[in-house]
């Protein structure tokens, strides 16, 4: 090799815009756990060990003679610096730029939203989960230098920065840099001493590195012998009843970056036709990405305990939040990522693993009802993706599904329950969809339906109005929207005797109402008709029998997926007093136009919608007032 003394020249880069931003939250942060950097710095080097072992085996020159993967942190308490190193993949020059200088996912605007709305308390431990770990080690550091080579490569970079807003990138001499790999020193703060004294390094590397698949050494200074504190063996080779709680959970939090508890874990070796061995777990808490469109799966893949890739799509995208591995030895370990796709082994396992995930949380909903209803809290909208997604496993899914209804309060309700409590001679399972509970509970259209103490389901997630429209009968009874078609209640008697007292016959004036208003408003709804759904509120919309339900339109129109939405019809509730007082004005005809312009207005307002002209319907409005004030 030969030694460069040429003066290397210095090159200056600024930071993209947000990641200046991000690093001036984290040098001002004021979270108590900065020790997460650690973690952070350790599970990069660890990945880039996994790295190197991936293309190692299609190019082994690049191992050259530096052995096997090891991360050493090394302290040093006179200079006040840690140093992180690994002997994995490395960095060139390019590679430094994209990935220390600025963020490719949308990884940073969605942990400052989120900082932001925690106040900072939890902060720190979000960092890990947004792609931006690397970066906290400007919590406790002054200066950063990060010296690598890219394995293979005959050249060495150091990229250095303060952390305020630029960084500089400088060839150095081979000789000086680790043979491949990575090494990152960290000029402490004044107030991080305690990162140079072994015994809290040490804590801190067993307590939230001691599961990371590559040995961990430390040496207490500078040129010192390292020693090792972990031994990188992979916990899922382990048998279960070796493994603690207390392990998984360390483990779950390394691979995930989160530090909740997970809600579920699932550990076991597949053996028969397929061998394999998979350690899955479902977080404590959504991902901040859960509805992101672009959101891949989170299941690593591993050959023989190498690491080969976190895309191979090992579980269908309605169980896209559970995290963890599959390690076989069924598939080659040259295998390229575009075979695994098409590989039938892999389809295989994706069903096996399918089926046991599945079948985890379903013993989880009859052995701890309560820890299933936080996971269903967190998860059930993706879940739901699946009724409508897997065929082969909806039912099961429609089992799990909870749900909120009229009749629910805070509790939680089955498919099952519902069909349990339906009135005799009920033979659909109602529902209503709408965007947030709240505004589904007052909804008019379900008036009726309480009335006559039949329960509808309330259901205020996007996906459901999908899988309601594709959901097969659930025990004999198909699923119906409380906001399309006639409701055909009249058949249920009101259980409230009081309640139970014959509508009155509609007079000749409010008949003559309703034809009045088909004419005036046959341009914006398609029927006009009297309603048996309604008993408080004098009108509402609703889709007409065949179709989507209007909640469905909204959800296909504002994806530009429906041109133009079906007219609705408008039901008017012939008891109303309102409507009888309405109906008696037949004499004056400017009027009656006002009014039954205003009435749909008004239904749609309860559809969460605005009037379609705002200044008419406030001049309609005031003119009614006027006469009112005048009468
Ligand atoms: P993430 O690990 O989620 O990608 P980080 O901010 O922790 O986000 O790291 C950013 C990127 O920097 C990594 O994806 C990797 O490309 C690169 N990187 C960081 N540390 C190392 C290392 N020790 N060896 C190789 N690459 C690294
Ligand atoms: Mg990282």
């Amino acid at each position: 090799m030969t030694v460069d003394t040429e003066e290397k020249p210095i090159e200056n880069h600024a930071f993209e815009a947000d990641v200046a931003r991000l690093l001036h939250m984290m040098v001002h942060s004021v979270y108590s756990d900065k020790d997460v950097f650690l973690r952070e710095l350790i599970s990069n080097a660890a990945d880039a060990c996994e790295k190197l072992r991936y293309e190692a085996i299609a190019s082994p020159e690049i191992l050259g003679t530096s052995g096997d993967n090891r991360i050493t942190v090394t302290l040093d308490e006179e200079g006040n610096s840690l140093t992180v190193e690994d002997n994995g993949i490395g960095m060139s020059r390019d590679e430094m730029i994209d990935a220390l200088g600025t963020i490719a996912s949308s990884g940073t605007r969605a942990f400052m939203e989120r900082i932001e709305a925690s106040k900072g308390g939890d902060g720190a431990q979000l960092i890990g989960q947004f792609g931006v770990g690397f970066y906290s080690c400007f919590m406790v550091a002054d200066r950063v230098d990060v010296v690598s080579r890219r394995a293979g490569s005959m050249e060495a970079w150091l990229w250095s920065s303060d952390g305020k807003g630029s960084y500089s990138l400088t060839a150095v001499d081979p000789a000086e840099a680790p043979e491949r790999g990575t090494r990152i020193t960290l000029q402490l703060m004044e107030d991080a001493k305690t990162y140079t004294a072994r015994w809290s390094v040490e804590k801190i590397v067993k307590e939230q590195s001691g599961h990371v698949p590559v040995p961990i050494r430390i040496a207490e200074k500078p040129g010192a012998e390292p020693v090792q504190l972990t031994d990188g063996t992979a916990l899922w080779t382990r048998p279960k009843s070796e493994v603690s709680k207390e392990d998984y959970t360390d483990f779950y939090r390394s691979l995930s970056g989160q530090y909740d508890e997970p809600a579920l874990t699932v550990h076991f070796r597949a053996e028969g036709r397929h061998e394999y061995t998979a350690l899955a777990y479902v977080p404590g808490s959504q991902p901040f990405d859960m509805f992101d469109p672009d959101r891949k799966g989170r299941m690593k893949l591993y050959v023989k305990r190498v690491f080969i890739t976190d895309d191979a799509e090992l579980l269908p995208r309605y169980l896209r939040f559970v995290r963890g591995l599959v390690d076989t030895s069924d598939l080659p370990l040259n295998v390229s990522r575009e075979m695994i796709q098409e590989s039938p082994i892999l389809t295989a396992i994706r069903k096996g693993l399918t089926s046991r995930v599945l079948s985890a949380i379903e013993k989880l909903s009859e052995t701890d009802p309560d820890a299933f209803a936080k996971l269903w809290e967190e998860f059930g909208a993706v879940l739901k993706e699946g009724i409508y997604e897997d065929f082969e496993k909806r039912t099961q899914l429609m089992g799990l599904a909870r749900f909120r209804s009229t009749t629910s309060g805070e509790n939680w309700r089955t498919l099952a329950d519902y069909v349990k409590d339906a009135r005799e001679g009920q033979d659909a399972i109602y529902y209503l969809t709408g965007g947030n509970i709240d505004q589904l509970k007052a909804s008019p259209h379900l008036e009726g339906f309480r009335a006559r103490g039949i329960e509808v389901l309330l259901l205020s997630d996007s996906i459901d109005s999908f899988w309601v429209m594709s959901a097969p009968e659930f025990e004999g009874k198909s699923f119906k929207s409380v906001s399309q078609g006639g409701a055909d209640l009249s058949r249920f008697a009101k259980p409230d005797a009081a309640a139970d007292a014959e509508p009155q016959a509609p007079t000749g004036e409010v008949n003559d109402l309703l034809t009045f208003a088909r004419q005036a408003l046959s341009g914006d709804v398609s029927d006009v008709r009297a309603s048996d759904r309604l008993t408080e509120s004098a009108v509402c919309l609703v889709a007409p029998e065949s179709g989507y339900d209007r909640q469905m339109e909204k959800i296909l129109q504002s994806a530009g997926r429906l041109d133009a939405a079906e007219k609705p019809v408008l039901e008017i509730n012939l008891d109303h007093t309102m409507i009888r007082a309405i109906a008696k004005h037949a004499e004056d005809g400017a009027f009656r136009e006002d009014a039954v312009r205003l009435l749909l207005d008004q239904a749609l307002i309860l559809d969460g919608e605005k009037p379609s002209d705002p200044r008419a319907f406030a001049e309609r409005l005031q003119r009614v007032f006027e006469r009112a004030a005048r009468d």
